[in-house]
């Protein structure tokens, strides 16, 4: 339902739960983010905003790069397991994700068969288990991995990926959801609508459907899923405050 995403030098916790409260209005039954802190740090909680901040409050945030999700359940109850972010079964990968993987159960099956072990009842859960196989299996890269996944994919879809082993990229990608980004200084905000960006930069990348953005504080590089190299359009935002 809603995404925020945030990389660059400040302290990024804030600005997600900023943004996190900026996208309530959208109506969501869950919260969750991620953090990249020698690793990835997932912390997540079925009910609003401000439950998910409680459970936090006495743990020490300290990264500059992070997502955050407010869910609206399509597949699986709302819960503290089926909130976002998901993980990949060997918690290097996690993601974030706004739609529906229409085709999410064949992938499961498969993906069962070769003895993924899936902790909740989502669709998005498969997707990330998804993007660890074909890493697995044929010794793509992340980047490249993501791009094959979601040329496998049916269904509409806004997410972020992050990675344990890569403290300076984030993977944001788009079909049929919306999903901007804003350009800042050795900076970039990532989010579902322009809301939790404006106060940070007017600058912004509408990504259009089947753009994937590889992000990191120094660049941005975004591409096709059929692999071919875009060129960003960065447009000024028209929001007053
Ligand atoms: N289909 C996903 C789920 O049920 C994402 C829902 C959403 O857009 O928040 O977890």
């Amino acid at each position: 339902c809603g995404i925020v995403g945030y990389i660059g030098h400040r302290d990024a916790y804030p600005i997600i739960i900023k943004g996190l409260q900026r996208l309530e209005y959208r109506g969501y039954d869950s919260a969750g983010i991620a953090l990249h802190d020698n690793g990835l740090k997932v912390y997540k909680k079925a009910g609003k905003v401000s439950v998910l901040e409680d459970f936090v409050k006495d743990i020490t945030l300290n990264s500059t790069m992070g997502m955050g999700h407010t869910r609206w359940a399509t597949h699986g109850a709302p819960s503290d397991r089926n909130s976002h972010p998901h993980s990949s079964g060997d918690r290097k990968l996690t993601i974030i994700h706004n739609g529906i993987i229409e085709n999410y159960a064949v992938i499961k099956e498969t993906l069962l068969s070769k003895g993924h072990v899936f902790k909740s009842d989502t669709d998005t859960e498969v997707l990330i288990h998804f993007v660890e196989d074909i890493e697995r299996e044929t010794g793509l890269d992340l980047r490249e991995a993501v791009r094959v996944a979601l040329n496998t994919v049916i269904g509409a879809y806004a997410i972020v990926i992050m990675s344990a082993d890569d403290p300076d990229l984030m993977i944001a990608a788009r079909k049929g959801s919306p999903m901007v980004i804003g350009v800042g200084h050795g900076e970039y905000f990532i989010a579902s609508d322009a809301t939790p960006i404006v106060e940070y930069t007017k600058n912004v990348i509408y990504l259009n459907d089947n753009e994937i953005a590889y992000i990191s504080r120094k660049d941005l590089l975004i591409k096709n899923i059929d692999n071919t190299v875009q060129t960003p359009y960065i447009q000024e935002l028209d929001i007053k405050l």
